[in-house]
C-alpha cells in the first residue's frame, strides 16, 4: 500500500559517509546539470543538521561563504554549486536547517497548533522535514534533489534520515533513490585503497533503515574491478551501481563530465522510470577545455580579504574570477592578500605586479584600513578595481578622504563618532533589535546611468542584483564626491539608494553595493566579472 501518489514528482536523497568535504554538493549539482540536460525538470535543495535557523549568523571561518538566493534565503554555499552547474534558480525552498525546522514546530506548538499532543521528534520533526522536502514537489517539477548535509552517523542528523526513510517508503521504491557519496581512502604505507569505511558507512544507513540504491565513491586513485565487485557485494548494491569519483584534475567543472562517461544519470533515470533521453553537453564540453587551456595567457587578480586563509569564504568571488577567465579565454591567477598583510606592509609590497584588485564583502573592522590602502593603490596606479559590498563602501571612503579632504570620513559600521559618515545605517535597520535575517536581503532593481563602465558592461539600462548589507551610501555626501569625480553609475528606482560607483579617471574601476559574484555562471559569467578580467587582460597588454 502506498501513499503520497498524487505528483508524478520523483526523489533523490543524497547522503554522506565516511568524512565530510567530500564534495557532496558538487557531486548533487552536477548530477542536477546532467538530469537537466537529458531533458528533465530538476529541483534541489539542501538540509543541514546544524541548529542555527540559517548560516546568516555564522562567521564564513565557521561556514564558509553565506549565499544569498534571489528571495532573499541566506544559505549554504552549496545551494551557489547548484546554480552555476545546473543554473537553477534556488529559493527559500531550498535551504533548512534543523533550527529553522525546530523553530517552525515549537512556534506552531506555542499558536497551539499541536493542542493535546506531546510534541516529539518523531513525528512532529520528522513531518516538518517531510514537508520541508514536499515543498519542492510540483507538477512542474520531474525530479527533486535532496542532499542531507552532515555525515552517516552524527547525531544531529538522525531525524533527517529518518525522514528521508520515511519519504521513500511512503511515494515507493520507483519513485525515490537513496544516493550515498563515500571515500574509499588509498593508504599510502599499503599502496592500497581501502573500502572498509565505505562498508561500515553503509551499514548505519542500513541500521536506520536506508539500503542506499547507488554508491558514488570519491577516490584519489581509481577503483579496480576488484573493488567494484567487494563494494557491491558487502554494501548490497548492484554491480553496476557502484560509481567511482576520482579526484579532477583541473577544475570542478569536469565533475559531471566525469559521472557521464559512467552514465550515472542514465542509470538513475531508468531506476526512476524515466525514459533516457540525450544527453546534451557540447556547450558544457567546450567550456571546460576552454578553462583548462585558455588562448590568451594569463593575468593575476588580487583578492584583498580578511577571511582570506579559508578557501570557502569567497567561494562565489573565486568561481566568478573563473567564469571571467573563460568568458575572456584566460588563466586567472587569484593571489590571496589578508588585509591585514597590507597594513602591516604597505599596499606596494603585497600589490605589486597585479593585473587587478578586488575588495570583496565583510562585516566589522577588522583589515578595513588594509582594503582602504589597497583601493588607493589601485585607482592612483591605474589597476584595474573591482569592489564588492563592503569593498563599494571602502571605495566610497577612500575617495572621501584623499580626493575630498573628509580625513576622518569612515563607516558608521568602523566609527560610530566620525564626523563625516560617508557610509551610514539604513534607515529601516535602524530599528531592529534581531540580527538574523534581517539585512537589505535578496534582490533589487538597480538603474544604471547612460555613458558609464557599468552601462557598457551589462548591454542594458536596469539590472536586478543580490544584496546582503545594513549599511549605504549616505546621500548626504552625493554631491561633494560627485563633485570631486566620482560617478554614481547605479540607484535603486524604490529608495534612490546607491547601488554602484565609478572612477572615470581610470582603465576600469567600479564598485558595487550588491554581489554580482552570486548571479554568476560558467556558461554566463556575470558582466562585472567579465568587463573586470577584460580589464585585467588589457592591463597585462598594456593597452
Ligand atoms: N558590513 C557591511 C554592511 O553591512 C557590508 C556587508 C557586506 O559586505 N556583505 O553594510
Amino acid at each position: 500500500m502506498r501513499r503520497n501518489r498524487d505528483t508524478e514528482t520523483r526523489h533523490i536523497f543524497i547522503t554522506g559517509g565516511v568524512v565530510s568535504s567530500l564534495g557532496k554538493g558538487i557531486t548533487s549539482a552536477a548530477l542536477a546539470l546532467l538530469l537537466k540536460r537529458r531533458g528533465y525538470r530538476v529541483a534541489i535543495q539542501k538540509l543541514d543538521p546544524y541548529l542555527n535557523v540559517d548560516p546568516g549568523t555564522m562567521s564564513p571561518y565557521q561556514h564558509g561563504e553565506v549565499y544569498v538566493t534571489v528571495d532573499g534565503a541566506e544559505t549554504d554555499l552549496d545551494l551557489g554549486h547548484y546554480e552555476r552547474f545546473a543554473m537553477i534558480d534556488c529559493t527559500q525552498q531550498c535551504n533548512f536547517t534543523s533550527g529553522s525546522i525546530y523553530s517552525a514546530v515549537i512556534e506552531r506548538e506555542r499558536r497551539g497548533g499541536y493542542l493535546g499532543k506531546t510534541v516529539q521528534v518523531i513525528p512532529h520533526i520528522t513531518d516538518e522535514i517531510k514537508s520541508a522536502i514536499r515543498s519542492l514537489d510540483s507538477p512542474e517539477t520531474d525530479i527533486v534533489i535532496t542532499e542531507i548535509g552532515g555525515t552517516a552517523g552524527d547525531i544531529e542528523s538522525l531525524p533527517f534520515l529518518e525522514a528521508i526513510r520515511q519519504y521513500r517508503h511512503e511515494i515507493g521504491r520507483d519513485r525515490g533513490l537513496f544516493i550515498h557519496l563515500t571515500l574509499v581512502p588509498y593508504i599510502r604505507a599499503a599502496g592500497e585503497l581501502k573500502t572498509k569505511p565505505s562498508q561500515q558507512s553503509v551499514g548505519i544507513l542500513r541500521e536506520i533503515g536506508i539500503l542506499p540504491d547507488m554508491l558514488i565513491c570519491r577516490c584519489e586513485q581509481p577503483l579496480t574491478e576488484e573493488h567494484f565487485e567487494k563494494l557491491s557485494l558487502f554494501c548490497n548494491v548492484d554491480r553496476e551501481l557502484v560509481f567511482e569519483e576520482l579526484d579532477v584534475a583541473n577544475t570542478i567543472y569536469e565533475v559531471p563530465i566525469e559521472l557521464a562517461k559512467q552514465d550515472v544519470d542514465k542509470y538513475i533515470l531508468e531506476l526512476l522510470g524515466f525514459h533516457v533521453r540525450d544527453l546534451e553537453l557540447a556547450d558544457w564540453n567546450d567550456m571546460v577545455a576552454r578553462l583548462i587551456s585558455p588562448a590568451n595567457g594569463e593575468v593575476e587578480i588580487a583578492v584583498v580579504g580578511k577571511y582570506i586563509t579559508l578557501q570557502d569564504s569567497y567561494k562565489s568571488i573565486y568561481e566568478a574570477l573563473t567564469h571571467g577567465g573563460i568568458a575572456n579565454d584566460v588563466k586567472v591567477k587569484v593571489r590571496q592578500v589578508e588585509a591585514e598583510e597590507v597594513e602591516a606592509r604597505g599596499a606596494e609590497a603585497v600589490l605589486a605586479g597585479c593585473n587587478g584588485i578586488l575588495v570583496p564583502g565583510g562585516f566589522g573592522d577588522r583589515g578595513v584600513e588594509g582594503k582602504i590602502r589597497a583601493i588607493q593603490y589601485a585607482r592612483e596606479n591605474r589597476v584595474p578595481f573591482l569592489g564588492i559590498c563592503l569593498g563599494m563602501q571602502c571605495a566610497v571612503i577612500e575617495f572621501a578622504r584623499n580626493r575630498c579632504g573628509l580625513e576622518d570620513a569612515n563607516s558608521l559600521e568602523f566609527n560610530p563618532d566620525t564626523s563625516s559618515p560617508v557610509i551610514d545605517m539604513m534607515e529601516e535597520q535602524k530599528k531592529l533589535t534581531h540580527l538574523g535575517g534581517t539585512m537589505r536581503l535578496g534582490a533589487f532593481t538597480c538603474e544604471l546611468v547612460e555613458g558609464t563602465r557599468s552601462v557598457e558592461a551589462y548591454e542594458a539600462s536596469s539590472i536586478s542584483e543580490r544584496h546582503r548589507h545594513r549599511y549605504e551610501f549616505n546621500s548626504a555626501y552625493r554631491e561633494q564626491l560627485t563633485e570631486a569625480g566620482l560617478r554614481i553609475a547605479g540607484v535603486c528606482p524604490d529608495n534612490q539608494l546607491v547601488e554602484i560607483v565609478e572612477y572615470p579617471d581610470h582603465p576600469w574601476f567600479v564598485a558595487c553595493q550588491f554581489h554580482p559574484e552570486f548571479q554568476s555562471r560558467p556558461l554566463s559569467v556575470h558582466p562585472l566579472f567579465g568587463g573586470f578580467v577584460k580589464a585585467a587582460l588589457a592591463n597585462v597588454r598594456g593597452t
